[in-house]
Order: structure tokens, then sequence, then C-alpha cells
């Protein structure tokens, strides 16, 4: 029988560790840190053995592959080891694709990835196809498959689980953006978006690739790798060059121009008004879902439907109060400077310092270039929320007054003292939340309440 062995035990890799058991693989799960008391009943419920606080080297390595979770680095001992000896490791996502024939709709990029996955997922179900969700949303994409069979699954792919995908062929695959981020677990930037190139590496001449040709990275490696697989570029730029090329969707003066390859009807005008989510950043998310949709054959009407009625993502620029006419927006999920980017840009106003920004916390490797202007311009008051906020005090001293704290209560309280009507009072972090909270989620819900508690 050919031993599996999963390493880590969170969601991709219990789920993982089921699909494994479903298949008859003989398997053994090993994490080396502690197992929370929900998978481990899981485990124990379905007779997997499984090991924690340490990676057992035998066990471990007479394994004929080992499927790794994404938050493991690639130089962790173990896995090291395992490479070493030639065993294969790959991601949950690979090995659920070896066990299903659902079409796969894959995304990644830096950012945007749950918001677009959501959003591709609304329309499709809404308009009636056979389509499940899976990746890092909720459960695993592994776990899924077990028992729903979709003809269709809307994924939301990171660079880590792409490192372990070889086999793995979406249908469609978006790569949305490539912009600094984890470089604590990469060696180089050009490394991170290699990692990003795999989700084509299997597609071919049927399948189809939607990307942004607005970034220059992105375009690099198009250019390099050729690939054979059906292409659909977006820009948000709308230069005359791009607009000329018949692959290319558009944005401009509030239209959005989608146009699909050759045997394809083209030319598709929707508005951003028919969006219900804010900012271009949304827009350019709500075209790839478009493409998605389009592609699928989802007529036009239903996907403005679609496009309409799907309310956003809680932690990802969501208001969560107004308080005499202050407004406060949760964006705790972006970790890092190009979301943040995004964040300051998307309110309504000009040349005006309305927005008292609340960031901070765990620095991956943040180049705060990117939004110096926007920070300048649009940024009355920096509150610096973390235990160590000497990269952003350094950076933005200059720029913006700052007041420090390592409190969320009282970075709102601050904030609202500050604040006068039709300010914004934005948490935008650009950094991991771990130093104060268990997790981003955590910040925004902790944020949240600050807020309520003002009223
Ligand atoms: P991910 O799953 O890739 O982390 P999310 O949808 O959770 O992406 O959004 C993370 C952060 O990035 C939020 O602050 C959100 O407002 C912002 N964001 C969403 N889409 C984009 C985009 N296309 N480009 C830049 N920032 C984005």
């Amino acid at each position: 029988m050919k031993k599996v062995v999963v390493l880590g035990a969170g969601e991709s890799g219990t789920g993982a560790a089921l699909l494994a058991k479903a298949k008859n693989f003989e398997v053994f799960v090993s994490d080396g840190g502690k197992i929370s008391e929900k998978y481990k009943k899981i485990l124990e419920e379905n007779q997997i053995p499984f090991e924690e606080g340490t990676h057992t080297a035998e066990l471990v390595l007479s394994a004929h592959e080992i499927i790794k979770s994404p938050g493991i680095p690639d130089n962790t001992p173990i896995v090291r080891a395992a490479i070493e000896k030639q065993i294969p490791v790959i991601s949950e996502i690979e090995f659920g694709f070896r066990h299903t024939k659902a079409k796969i709709i894959a995304i990644t990029g830096s950012n945007g990835k749950t918001t677009t996955t959501l959003l591709t997922y609304h329309i499709l179900k809404n308009a009636g196809l056979n389509v499940g969700l899976a990746g890092n949303v909720g459960e695993s994409f592994a776990q899924k498959i077990i028992k729903n069979h979709h003809e269709y699954y809307v994924l939301e792919v990171s660079s880590f689980q792409l490192d372990g995908c070889f086999l793995f062929k979406p249908y469609i695959s978006a790569i949305l953006n490539i912009t600094p981020d984890h470089l604590d677990r990469y060696e180089s930037f050009d490394a991170y978006a290699d990692a990003k190139f795999r989700i084509i590496r299997s597609q071919n001449e049927n399948d189809y690739f939607i990307y942004n040709i607005d970034s220059e990275i992105i375009e690099k490696k198009i250019l390099k790798l050729k690939p054979a697989v059906q292409q659909l570029a977006i820009t948000l730029a709308a230069k005359d060059d791009l607009k000329a090329i018949s692959k290319v969707s558009y944005f401009q003066n509030g239209k959005i121009i989608t146009r699909l390859p050759y045997n394809r009807p083209s030319q598709l005008i929707f508005y951003e008004k028919d969006i219900a989510l804010r900012g271009k950043h949304n827009v350019f998310n709500a075209m790839v879902a478009i493409l998605v949709a389009q592609i699928l054959g989802v007529d036009t009407e239903k996907i403005k439907d679609g496009l309409a009625t799907f309310k956003g993502v809680p932690h990802r620029l969501e208001q969560v109060g107004e308080v005499r006419g202050v407004k406060f927006i949760n964006d705790s999920k972006a970790t890092n400077v190009d979301s943040v980017f995004y964040a300051l840009d998307s309110f309504e106003f000009e040349n005006e310092k309305k927005i008292i920004w609340i960031a901070g916390g765990i620095d991956k490797g943040n180049n705060y270039e990117q939004i110096k202007n926007l920070v300048a311009g649009r940024v009355k008051h920096l509150i610096a929320l973390g235990k160590d906020n000497s990269k952003l005090c350094h950076f933005f001293g200059n720029i913006v007054d700052i007041t420090q704290t390592d409190s969320i209560e009282e970075a709102v309280k601050k904030a609202y003292k500050l604040a006068k009507k039709d300010d914004i009072v934005l948490l935008s972090p650009a950094c991991a939340s771990f130093d104060l909270f268990k997790n981003y989620e955590d910040r925004g819900e902790q944020f949240r309440k600050a807020v309520e508690s003002l009223k």
C-alpha cells in the first residue's frame, strides 16, 4: 500500500489526511507543534495515526509521498531531509486535484484572492452552476471532494500551496497581482513570482489564464514563459496600445469592457456602478469574476445580478460603524503595503487629509515608498499600533503626525478624538497581527468592539 505522510494538522493537512484515508492510502500525520482539539478529534474518529510536538524522522521519511501544509517552510529540517531523500513533497491542492474530475477555477495573487474567489463563486452559484468553493477559504479542498461532486470548484490558492503543485491543472487560472509579500519565506521577489506562476505550468491551449497586464513582473514572466494557455489580460490603466489588443479587457470612465479570445462573443460592457464593492481594486477583482463567468457561458444579466448582490467580505474595507459622522473602516486583512495603497486610495475625496490611519504589527519586509505620497496627501494622523513601531515611525516621522500605542482601544479612542465629522478612521495595518492579536480576524473584531464602545 502506498504510504502518505501529511505534515501539519490544520485545516488543509487534516483534509488531506481524510482524503488519503478515503482513497485507501496508508496515512500518517506529523505535526511539529500542538494539534488543536478540533483536528485531533477528527483524526481519532477516523483512525488516522498522528504525532504532535515532533517529526519522527523514520516515520516521516518512510513515506512514498509527503503532503506538506502551506504553513511549513521548505527549509524546515524534516522537509529538507525529505527532499534530500527524493521523496516527492506536494501540497493538499495538488493531492486533491488528482482525485477529482471537477473543472477547477484557481485564483491567486498577493492581494484580492479571497474577495475574488468569493465573488466568482457567488456569481456562478447565483447563475445556477453546480459549483463548489474551497482552498484558503473555509473547508479544505481535499476534504470537500470526498463527498461533494461539483462540476466546478472555485479555489483560492496561495503561493505556498502552489509551491507543491505539479500536475495541478486549472481550467481557468487567474493571477490578480504580484507585489512584495512573504519575503520572509522566499529567496527573492522573483522566486515569489515564480511560485505564483506555477498556477499555469500544466495548463494548455484548451485552458484559460486571466492576468493583470498592468503588473510589470507578470508581463515579464509571460514574455519569458510564452505559455500555450489562452490568455486574457486585464488593465485598469486603459492605455490606447493595450486597448487595441483584442484579448485585453479594460476599464475606462466607469465602464468595464471585457473581451474574450477568438471563439467567444467579444466586447461586453458592464458599469462600475453595477458592482456592490468599493474601490478600483474591486473593479479589477470584479473583472476577473466577470471573465470567468463569461468563459463558462453565464449570461450577462445573471452576471450583473451576481455583481450587484455580492456584499463583500469582512475585514476587507468593511465599514464597522459611524459615530457622529466619523466612519470607521476595518481593513485588518491588509497585511502588506499594496493592499494599504488601494485602501488609502479608495475614498472619494481629492487632496484632503481626512484619514486617520491605524497601522502596524509585524512587518514582513515592507517598503513604504509606494504609499508615501498617498499618506502625505490624505492622512491627517498615523496611529502606530504595535509592539515595535520603530520602522513606521522612522519612515513616516517627517510626513505625518504619529501617536504610538499597543492597545487597540486606545488607538480607536485617540482616533475618534482627532477626527472631525466626515473623516475616516481606517485600520489598514500593512503588517501581520501576531504581536498583539491571535490573527487578523481577532484584530478586526477587537477594532469593531472598540468602535461600538464609543457609541
Ligand atoms: P487575499 O485573500 O489575497 O489576502 P483579500 O481579498 O483577503 O485578499 O484582501 C486582502 C486585502 O487586499 C484587503 O485589504 C483588500 O481590501 C485588499 N485588496 C483586495 N483586492 C485587491 C487587489 N486586487 N489589489 C490590491 N489590494 C486588494
